[in-house]
């Protein structure tokens, strides 16, 4: 928590975590150093590996960022102008990106409202002659319930493709994010729960011929047996050795980094349960590594909450106040309204959480809040 003035909680604390394996993270930079290779070579193929197997899958192919992933998956699965992709309106402008940067449509969709994420149910209803694929998003760090739009998108004859930007390490009945559906994309961007010193992305996929084509595509349209055979214009988004080799030192910290971030979360919960502010709910088959902490307050509620916050140097952040589906650069006019994601948008509210926080800093930001949005204590307003 250094730089920050006594009593603040910074709503992210990466340098706190990154200090506990400063050792590490300095080697991993000795290490590429020695090797003059820093884009591709040992370190890249080490993390693939290393990542691939956390994941349960059989292949991970290194690339230049999460929206990469993504686009890339797409594009290696041939969808391209005139396909639908189901996308869900809650998530991050860059899913919907994704899909537009292929000449695809994407297709915005309604969540539950429980867990803010999309359901078998919202796909059901949108899926059409021209659909090719639907991008769950593991938002805020939890999984859908992949087993029932698994079972939907086979009904369809769509692919499945899973956005684990927010959900490294997250699992649905045992199974991990990124090796359910038919590729998984992450992003490593520095404030993921698993993030490198800059950008960086991986896809994961059982599919060795998509994996073998998002490699090409990454890497220049290359042919994998000649470097100047080019069967395909492809383009350049490729990780980084040295942020390989970082992210090899933090993925052997995941597990205990997203254990701690649980125990955050459930002294959050324990804390706001009472009080009528509700946390975003966790699915009993959902193992949640809580990227982000999101709770609802009354939309009016909203502004003088996190004023309140502020005013006690306590980070906030909003994920997401405007759905995708009312951002001008998706907006279709027509499009019907999305009544749940809508009325969260209004409401959410996304409080610190690091594995660092500690006890007294989710008690600091629970006073805090209740006292801005109850006029109340803590202690009274349970
Ligand atoms: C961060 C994020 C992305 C994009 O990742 P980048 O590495 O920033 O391109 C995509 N989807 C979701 C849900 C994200 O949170």
């Amino acid at each position: 928590m250094s730089g920050s003035p006594a009593g603040a909680v910074p709503f992210l604390d990466l340098a706190g975590a990154d200090e506990e394996i400063r050792t590490q993270l300095d080697d991993a930079w000795d290490d590429v150093r020695r090797t003059g290779c820093y884009v591709g070579g040992r370190h890249v193929a080490e993390f693939e590996a290393a990542f691939a197997s956390y994941c349960g899958s059989r292949n991970c192919v290194g690339v230049g960022n999460g929206t990469d992933a993504l686009e890339l998956v797409l594009a290696g699965l041939g969808i391209g102008p005139g396909d639908e992709v189901i996308v869900p309106a809650n998530t991050f402008v860059a899913t919907a990106e994704a899909v537009v940067s292929v000449g695809a449509t994407p297709v915005f969709v309604d969540v539950d409202p429980r867990t803010l994420l999309v359901t078998a149910a919202h796909v059901d209803a949108a899926v059409t002659r021209a659909t090719a694929a639907v991008i769950v998003v593991h938002l805020y760090g939890q999984m859908p319930d992949v087993d029932a739009i698994g079972r939907s998108a086979a009904a369809a004859g769509i692919a499945m493709i899973e956005d684990a930007a927010q959900a490294h390490g997250a699992a649905w009945a045992g199974r991990r994010a990124g090796a359910v559906g038919r590729a998984g994309t992450f992003s490593f961007y520095p404030a993921k729960n698993l993030g490198g010193v800059g950008d960086g992305g991986a896809v994961v996929t059982d599919d060795t011929v998509l994996a073998a084509r998002v490699r090409s595509l990454a890497n220049h349209g290359r042919s994998a047996t000649s470097r100047h055979v080019h069967d395909v214009a492809g383009r350049n988004s490729r990780l980084d050795a040295l942020q390989a080799a970082v992210l090899s030192a933090k993925l052997r910290r995941l597990d205990d980094w997203n254990a701690r971030r649980r125990a955050v979360h459930q002294r959050y919960d324990e804390l706001l349960a009472p009080t009528g502010i509700g946390a975003v709910a966790v699915h009993p088959l959902a193992t949640a590594v809580h990227h982000l902490e999101v709770v609802r307050v009354p939309a009016d509620a909203r502004p003088r909450a996190l004023a309140g916050l502020t005013a006690r140097d306590i980070g906030w952040g909003l994920h997401y106040p405007v759905p995708c589906h009312r951002q001008r650069a998706f907006a279709v006019a027509g499009a019907p309204p999305l009544p749940v994601v809508e009325r969260a948008a209004d409401e959410i509210l996304s409080l610190p959480m690091s594995p660092t926080t500690e006890p007294r800093h989710v008690e600091r930001v629970c006073e805090a809040l209740v006292e801005s949005v109850t006029q109340r204590s803590l202690r009274t307003a349970s």
